[in-house]
């Protein structure tokens, strides 16, 4: 069952408190937290509580995908003036390397267009 709580998983063990987060945002279905290496002024990583490896696995509850573009909204309107960029990577030679899913909200000053 990929949505089980997974023990070697950094983001499972972060919703499980037992890795410290800088939480901006949690509710029911997902936490939002401050990315600890930031690439933007603002860089929030928006976190379904199941664990479900990428993006289109998170599609397959489009309800739950949409719910995270609405934190990452909220988030980007609460630390910043509102615009954003919604990052979801998806394998590694995309630049994934958390198997938990995320969307990375960037935003803050003027992002450069490109990578991340
Ligand atoms: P990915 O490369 O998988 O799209 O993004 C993973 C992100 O998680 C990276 O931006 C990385 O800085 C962030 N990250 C990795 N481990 C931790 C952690 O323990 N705490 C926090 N706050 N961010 C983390
Ligand atoms: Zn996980």
């Amino acid at each position: 069952d990929t949505l089980r709580h997974d023990p070697d998983c950094i983001f499972c063990r972060i919703l499980a408190g037992e890795i410290p987060s800088d939480r901006v945002h949690e509710d029911e279905k997902v936490i939002a937290f401050k990315d600890l290496h930031p690439q933007a002024p603002v860089h929030v990583l928006v976190v379904p509580r199941e664990h479900r490896r990428d993006v289109t696995e998170l599609a397959e509850d489009p309800a739950l995908l949409a719910h995270t573009a609405t934190v990452a909204a909220k988030v980007a309107a609460e630390q910043a003036d509102g615009d954003f960029r919604l990052v979801f990577n998806t394998g590694a030679s995309a630049g994934q390397t958390v198997f938990h899913v995320h969307a990375h909200v960037l935003a803050g000053g003027t992002l450069a267009e490109g990578e991340l």
